[in-house]
Order: structure tokens, then C-alpha cells, then sequence
């Protein structure tokens, strides 16, 4: 099938939710991926931060087609399979938590781990008669799509066509302590922040607000969850963003790069928060199924075996440097922010940010634009310095034709 009939058959016969590139993708080998018609694309967005080891990895590859072969596909949560175990054991060693929840997707993974909050306020030796049940999320936050997760999410379009939400969200400015201390009360179980915000135009939590959630929250009972389901696994250098800042939440989501492409998420827990759900309470038909763990076991043992972190750090690092040196070169671009490979450039426009990553695309490199303004760059863990020296070439020109056409203009 043509992109063109794809695209008409879509558009007869789908939701119309997504506005997508003109690009219909077929292939994909390391940092590339290439389209009908042989054209070859530098992915730097690696599908949303999912494809951390790119495309077509022989470790990812091998686990695929091992568990393929085995015919065991799925096994549903009533029976065991080899693989929940020794991924729940490595992802607890990692975290410094105790016990996981396994789940398709991100939100899914956000919707349990607020559940899990709300359960553990209504432990009565904790709180007496009257549970905790208001959420303190963050200004700027992406949660997900189901409701719990869209009530904890900042941008008013993705919420206000669904209303009424779930009650006992509020939104708390990010990185404004004050405002922080003045909501935080004994109504509210627990507080909900992603260390590093990607669909909010990667913003990273400051020190001084991290460590006084983790306080504040011990104060009054409350639980601490970070959403990692963008910036953890590796994204940023560290298995977890929270440990750049040497603090350990009650409750960790993760999900998008867990198993290399296919849908699989998970909630993390210290031993004691985990305790508040029983067998019945919470469940799901596929998540944590044998093939998505076999995956992701390839997926966390292939960052140890290739030493991807310490690499996300160096390259990283040298992204950000070369992002630096565009920044003074063009009057455009305002800010670099982000850690390891979870990059970003705000630019002085959303207009602009939409051009730039239009042309970067015709150009041939993924990348996309986030929160209006800001350029956003997950490229997988295993991009080298050639691959950072093409895309900043590529952005570089892509920012000089768009700063000419407006001066032509003006
Ligand atoms: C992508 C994302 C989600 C939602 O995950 P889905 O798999 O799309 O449901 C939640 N939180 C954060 C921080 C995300 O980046």
C-alpha cells in the first residue's frame, strides 16, 4: 500500500485523534528508519523516548523470536509464567523498591499507582476515619489519557471536552516550594511529579522542591510518586531520574522504553505502600505478559552489557555542549535544558518550533516539538558522535532557513 491510500483509508476509517507526517514508515536498522520509498531517516525522538536500543537490536530481536517460538504468547495473570519474577527482581534492585505491578502502557501505570495511593490512605491504622484523597500534581504535567491520569494533567485541551474528571486533583506550581508547603495538608495522599517533564517542554525538578516534596510529603502522611515513564530506564544517564537527586519515592512509574517497542509498563512500590492491595483489588488481562518481559529482560540486560548509561552520560553531554553552541550562534533559540539523551531547545516561537521541525524532517531527521515552543530530542541510547554532529547540522540549517524567510518577510 502507497502512502496515499493509507493515508485516504485512515482517514475514512479511524478516530481522527492524530494529525500525522506524511511519512509511511517500513523499516528500521540502528538510528535509522527508512520509508516506502527507500528514503532514510536519523531517529531522534525513537518513537517517544520507546526505542532506547533503535531498531531491529539483535538482543531485542533474539528474545522476540525465542518467545514466538515457544508459543506462549500470553499466559494471563492466573497462571505463572518464567519472566514477571527475575524483571520485577531486576527493576526492585534497581529502583531501591520492593515489589512491581505490571501494566500495558503509561497512563495505565499512572491510573494504578494513584489507586494504590488512595488504598494505602484508607489503611484505618493510618488515618482514622477520614482518608486522604486529594493528588497534588504539577503545573505543566503529562500523566496520560485514562481519567485519573488526564485529571492529574496540566494542559486544559487534552481535559476540559471529558469533564467531570476525578475529583481531588490540584495542581501545584513545579519547582514553587511555597506553593507546594500552602497545599500540602492531611487531605492529600499523595503528590505526583515527573522528574524531568518531557510533553511539558523538558523541565527538570529542582533540587530544592524535589527534597521538599519528599519532606513535606513524609509530614504528613502522604505518598511521593515519580512519573518516569519518560525521563527513567537509562533516559537521563541514571536508571531512575530521582537519582540524580538522592531521593527515593514511595512510588515510581515507568513504561515507554521498558520493553524496546512493545507495550509494557510498570508501578514500583516500597514493601509497605504495596501492602494496601490484596488479590481482586487491581488487575489486567495482558500486562506483564511473557512476551513483553521476555523483551524487556533483553531491554535492561543489553544496558548493562553495553554499558549504555555511562555512553547516554558522555554523549549526552556532548548533545548538549553542540546544542549550547547553537544557542549562541542563533538569536531564535532561547534555552537548552534536559539531561543525558532527554534534551530540549525553546525557541522564541511556536510558529518557529513547528517550521524547524517540519524542515528537520524533510531534511531527514526525527525529531518533534513539544509545549508549543520547544524543540525535543529523545534519540536512542545508542547514537554516536557522528549521529549528534548530522543533527545538529541538519537543525542548524533548518534554523537559518526559517530565521531568513522571516526576515524576508519582515
Ligand atoms: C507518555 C507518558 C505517559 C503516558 O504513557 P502512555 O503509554 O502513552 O499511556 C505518562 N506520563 C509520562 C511522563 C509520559 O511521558
Amino acid at each position: 500500500m502507497s502512502l496515499a491510500s493509507v493515508s485516504q483509508s485512515e482517514n475514512r476509517r479511524l478516530l481522527h485523534t492524530y494529525d500525522r507526517h506524511k511519512v509511511l514508515l517500513e523499516r528500521g536498522r540502528g538510528c535509522y528508519l527508512y520509508d516506502d520509498r527507500g528514503r532514510k531517516y536519523l531517529d531522534f525522538l525513537s518513537g517517544i523516548g520507546v526505542n532506547a536500543l533503535g531498531h531491529g537490536h539483535p538482543a531485542i530481536r533474539k528474545a522476540l523470536v525465542r518467545q514466538a517460538e515457544s508459543g506462549v504468547l500470553h499466559t494471563s495473570n492466573l497462571f505463572y509464567h518464567e519472566y514477571q519474577a527475575p524483571l520485577a527482581e531486576r527493576l526492585c534492585a534497581l529502583s531501591g523498591l520492593e515489589r512491581a505491578f505490571f501494566t500495558n502502557s503509561g497512563t495505565e501505570a499512572v491510573e494504578g499507582a494513584l489507586k494504590l495511593a488512595r488504598a494505602y490512605a484508607r489503611i484505618p491504622s493510618r488515618n482514622g476515619h477520614c482518608p486522604a484523597w486529594h493528588v497534588l500534581a504539577m503545573t505543566n504535567s503529562f500523566h496520560g489519557r485514562t481519567f485519573a491520569a488526564l485529571s492529574a494533567t496540566w494542559t486544559k485541551k487534552y481535559r476540559e471536552p471529558f469533564g467531570p474528571l476525578v475529583p481531588g486533583v490540584r495542581f501545584v506550581r513545579f519547582n514553587d516550594v511555597p506553593d507546594l508547603a500552602r497545599k500540602m495538608d492531611a487531605s492529600v495522599c499523595a503528590v505526583l511529579v515527573e522528574p524531568i517533564q518531557g510533553e511539558g517542554g523538558i523541565n527538570a525538578v529542582t533540587p530544592e522542591f524535589f527534597t521538599a516534596a519528599r519532606r513535606l510529603t513524609r509530614k504528613h502522611g502522604a505518598l511521593l510518586i515519580a512519573d518516569e515513564i519518560q525521563c527513567g530506564l537509562g533516559r537521563t544517564g541514571q536508571y531512575f531520574a530521582y537519582q540524580h537527586y538522592g531521593i527515593t519515592p514511595d512510588i515510581v512509574t515507568i513504561a515507554k522504553p521498558l520493553a524496546a517497542g512493545l507495550p509494557l509498563g510498570a508501578i514500583l512500590a516500597r514493601e509497605q505502600v504495596a501492602g494496601a492491595l490484596h488479590p481482586g483489588m487491581h488487575g489486567t488481562t495482558f500486562g506483564g505478559g511473557p512476551l513483553a518481559c521476555a523483551v524487556a529482560l533483553a531491554f535492561l540486560q543489553t544496558l548493562e552489557r553495553e554499558r549504555l548509561l555511562p555512553h547516554v552520560r558522555e554523549i549526552g553531554a556532548y548533545f548538549r555542549e553542540r546544542l549550547e553552541g547553537l544557542k549562541k550562534k542563533h538569536a531564535t533559540v532561547r534555552e537548552v535544558r534536559g539531561l543525558g539523551l532527554m534534551l530540549g531547545l525553546e525557541l522564541v516561537s511556536a510558529e518557529l518550533a513547528k517550521e524547524v521541525a517540519a524542515e528537520m524532517l524533510q531534511r531527514g531527521v526525527i525529531i518533534n516539538r513539544t509545549h508549543e515552543t520547544a524543540l525535543r530530542f529523545l534519540p536512542p541510547f545508542i547514537i554516536g558522535k557522528k549521529h549528534v554532529d548530522h543533527a545538529v547540522a541538519t537543525l542548524d540549517s533548518a534554523l537559518k532557513k526559517a530565521e531568513s524567510k522571516r526576515r524576508k518577510e519582515r
